[in-house]
């Protein structure tokens, strides 16, 4: 380990950093918060700029980046830090765009600086488990069951409902994230999209999932449930046991038995390995979340549906 804490800025101050990236970077001995930049939000404490060139131009020195923007910024946020010797911890989605990462992967390796794509779902206590459940079981089905209420979740967002904002697959992505960590390859195979009337991003997503060694395979997204919330995988086998990672990875049950987890520690997590990968000079990238992503969007068809309003906007 580093005798000397990552100096790290972040970038982009808004809902994730001041619920989870803050409380935990201030409370990990690997890291010193250094600066922010965001046009007009602020850190409390360390000096926030309005831009990455206000940043480098005030002589603050940090080694590191956290980039947790919406999407859409995320690669002309990226690509400079990386250029001017920075490593760079990317938020989930970690780009808007496959081909992006891409990029960033190769100016990454030409720089030997580290980058991570961070997925935080992986890390939910329940996924390690299920992972090794599902390990040499030849499976029946698999049923991705994410249903919440965008009101709730994203008030005020409106950059969600832009093009490239991902829309459903925002928190989609996030069940995605834990599908290709845990079960063999899936490869989509039939898409429906659900378009409200005034907006560019999809407010549900049915798919059908192609899954190596047999099965069926499905995804239900949607953003218009009320009540109670789901996010769920559920997996049954052919041996005749069966598998709920429920509440994003946070319980799971086997054969209709909870399993005792440890308490969630999704960004702490997070925040170790993006250190650990620093200190080997390393980096972690995954693209299959944003590429299942991308082929939904490449294969599905587009149904219009009523158009949705923000109370929040
Ligand atoms: P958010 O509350 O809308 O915050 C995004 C922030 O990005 C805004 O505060 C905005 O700053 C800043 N920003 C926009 N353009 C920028 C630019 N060019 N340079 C610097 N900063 C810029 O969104 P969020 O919920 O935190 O989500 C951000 C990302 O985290 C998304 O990719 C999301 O998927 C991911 N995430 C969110 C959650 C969650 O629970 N919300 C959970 C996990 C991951 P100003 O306020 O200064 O205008």
């Amino acid at each position: 380990m580093s005798a000397s804490p990552i100096k790290l800025a972040i970038i982009g101050v808004g809902k994730i950093v001041r619920d989870q990236h803050v409380p935990h970077v201030e409370k990990n001995p690997r890291y010193q918060l250094v600066a922010g930049v965001s046009p007009n939000s602020k850190l409390d404490g360390p000096p926030t700029f309005k831009d990455l060139d206000a940043l480098f131009a005030s002589g603050v020195a940090f080694d590191a980046a956290s980039v947790c923007t919406p999407p859409q910024v995320r690669h002309a946020l990226a690509l400079p830090l990386i250029k001017a010797g920075k490593h760079v911890f990317l938020e989930k989605p970690p780009g808007a765009t496959v081909s992006e990462v891409e990029d960033l992967k190769a100016a990454a390796d030409t720089a030997g600086r580290t980058l991570f794509t961070s997925w935080h779902s992986r890390e939910a206590p329940g996924v390690k488990a299920a992972a090794d459940w599902i390990n040499g079981r030849k499976l029946k089905s698999v049923e991705i069951i994410w249903r919440e209420d965008v009101r709730h979740w994203h008030p005020g967002q409106d950059w969600i409902w832009q093009a490239g904002g991902l829309g459903v697959f925002d928190p989609g992505v996030n069940a995605l994230s834990i599908a290709t960590a845990i079960l063999p390859p899936f490869f989509v195979r039939k898409a429906e999209l659900e378009f409200p009337a005034n907006r560019d991003a999809p407010i549900a997503a049915r798919i059908d999932f192609a899954l190596d060694g047999g099965g069926r395979m499905s995804a239900d997204f949607d953003w218009r449930q009320t009540g109670p919330q789901t996010w769920d995988i559920r997996v049954e086998a052919e041996d005749g046991h069966s598998l709920r990672l429920s509440l994003g990875g946070s319980a799971l049950e086997i054969d209709g038995h909870a399993a005792t987890l440890q308490p969630e520690r999704e960004y702490g997590a997070l925040y170790d390995r993006f250190a650990d990968l620093v200190d080997a000079g390393r980096s972690d990238v995954d693209v299959r979340p944003l590429q299942q992503t991308a082929d939904a969007f490449l294969l599905g068809r587009r149904i219009e549906t009523e158009a949705f309003y923000d109370p929040a906007a």
